[in-house]
């Protein structure tokens, strides 16, 4: 740890960031490993389309996972 690093932890700026980064770490540890809509399950080596998945991670710690259909059925929901 350098010298600005420490003064940045003695300031708790770092201790912060740290904390944001180990509740994005958690979050992605505790992802469901289905959509939260329709229950239809990822597999996460098989499936090529995972980029497709819409992850959505709440301050508060919550992850929801839809599936393509889902996402895309919400999307076309909003535009009503
Ligand atoms: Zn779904």
């Amino acid at each position: 740890m350098n010298r600005k690093a420490r003064r940045a932890v003695k300031q708790g700026k770092l201790k912060k960031i740290n904390e944001a980064a180990m509740q994005v770490e958690n979050a992605i540890a505790s992802m469901p490993k289905k959509c939260s809509k329709c229950d239809k399950g990822v597999k996460m080596k098989e499936d090529a389309k995972i980029d497709d998945w819409h992850i959505e991670i709440y301050l508060d710690g919550t992850v929801k996972l839809s599936c393509p259909n889902c996402s895309n059925n919400s999307k076309s929901d909003e535009t009503k």
